[in-house]
């Protein structure tokens, strides 16, 4: 059968552009391996609120299980800070219902979903693209645009010649549990915000999270991939140090990677457009990458218009997608990249004087990426808190 565009991977980049596709009156295949869409969910499930307004993503009680209203930053000896933003930034999703209910509304459109069908081989022929499937659908479909969403180390994307290989140093390893029967109320977690806890025997070149989520919570870890011992281990220690979660019950486990550095050159290719994890499109800083994979295919979308519009799927009408993304997210992206390894030289004592310094509000523009406002925040710290211009020399010398 031949379609306008397989896509290869039903989480949210391959389902958002599937859904958008299939609206734009294309013929769409969409394929994944796994058994059942959204599950295992391999996700700390926040969103922030503007990825729903931007993409006309309903807020819906079905899946959006918790309000955020911002972040509560713990350094190592569990000083404070506070970013709230006091109105609804966000919604801890119950992904599982998330990703159902986007695939309901891409095959509400049109597109044609199919689970349990991995794709076996992918290859050029005669200005198409030809998929081969196995599992529940065996068989061999073409089609003229091929989009790879198929999460970190894109297998389609490889056969069709892009580098997709991850340094061990780019990864960070995964690791969570959905924990029931925590008491708020006793603890003082607030429940609308988010709960990131910084430190090197926390959680080296990452963080621990807790995400209240109903009456249960992800409580998660992020490490670098190349760190000696492993996530659930890191995870473990802090969580039996922690007597919150005496007499708490496991209620799901998750694990997987998150490719949170080394963005790639080109997202495209003659008849290819590559997205979300495949593509690296993760922010670097905190590692979410369910709103940048969406969005990411939403461009995606809209360059592929163009191509069809114009007949035309070479790599010189569809590189418009990875010039547009480099533009806008993508140089966010490559200037969090830096904050990042900054961070990841961090020392303990480190997180504790930037943890005095600075505010909620310094972290938002921080986070945000934007250099020229961040610089003049940290040059004002400088000149008051010697401790911080310590690290800030340390960091620029190394
Ligand atoms: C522990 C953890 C916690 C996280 N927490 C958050 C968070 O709180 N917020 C956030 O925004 N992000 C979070 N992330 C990141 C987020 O989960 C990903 O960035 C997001 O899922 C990317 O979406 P995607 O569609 O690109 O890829 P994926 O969701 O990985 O989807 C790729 C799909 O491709 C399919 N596939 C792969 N190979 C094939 C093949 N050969 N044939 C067919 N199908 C194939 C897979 O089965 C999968 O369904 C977290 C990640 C981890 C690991």
């Amino acid at each position: 059968m031949h379609y306008d565009v397989i896509v290869v991977g039903a989480g949210p980049a391959g389902l958002y552009a599937s859904r958008e596709l299939a609206k734009n009156g294309k013929r769409v295949l969409c394929v994944d391996k796994k058994q059942e869409i959204g599950v295992p969910k391999q996700c700390g499930e926040g969103l922030s609120l503007r990825y729903f307004k931007e993409l006309d993503i309903k807020v819906d009680k079905k899946y959006c299980t918790q309000e955020i209203n911002g972040a509560c930053l713990y350094t190592p000896s569990e000083k404070v800070v506070d970013i709230d933003f006091g109105k609804i930034s966000g919604y801890i999703l119950e992904r599982k219902s998330f990703e159902k209910e986007l695939a309901k509304e891409a095959a509400l459109a049109g597109a044609e979903i199919r689970v349990m069908s991995p794709v076996v081989d992918v290859k050029r022929e005669n200005g198409k693209v030809r998929v081969k499937t196995a599992g529940l659908f065996t068989e061999e479909n073409t089609c003229d645009l091929i989009f790879a969403c198929d999460g970190p180390q894109s297998f389609t994307a490889g056969k069709l010649g892009l580098n997709v290989q991850l340094d061990s140093y780019d990864i960070d390893s995964g690791f969570q549990y959905e924990i029931a029967g925590i008491d708020y109320e006793k603890y003082k977690i607030k429940r609308n915000m988010l709960h990131i806890y910084f430190g090197n025997e926390i959680a080296k070149r990452g963080y621990v999270w807790i995400f209240p989520k109903g009456e249960s919570a992800n409580v998660g870890i992020g490490i670098g991939a190349n760190v000696k011992g492993s996530a659930r281990e890191y995870l473990n220690t802090w969580i039996k140090g922690k007597e919150m979660f005496k007499g708490t019950s496991i209620i799901e486990v998750n694990s997987g990677v998150i490719p949170v550095g080394g963005l790639l050159d080109a997202l495209h290719d003659d008849n290819l457009l590559v997205c979300g994890d495949a593509a690296r499109q993760v922010n670097p800083v905190h590692g979410g990458g369910i709103g940048s994979a969406m969005e990411a295919a939403n461009i995606a979308v809209q360059v592929a218009e163009k191509a069809f519009k114009k007949k035309d799927f070479s790599k010189e009408v569809l590189k418009e997608y990875t010039e547009t993304w480099y533009k806008g997210t993508g140089a966010k992206f490559k200037k969090l990249i830096k904050v990042r390894h900054m961070l990841e030289q961090f020392t303990d004592a480190d997180f504790e004087t930037l943890g005095k310094a600075i505010t909620g509000e310094d972290v938002m523009v921080i986070a945000e990426g934007e250099l020229p406002k961040a610089a003049a925040i940290v040059s004002k710290k400088l000149l008051t808190n010697p401790g911080l211009l310590k690290i800030m020399l340390k960091y620029f010398k190394s």
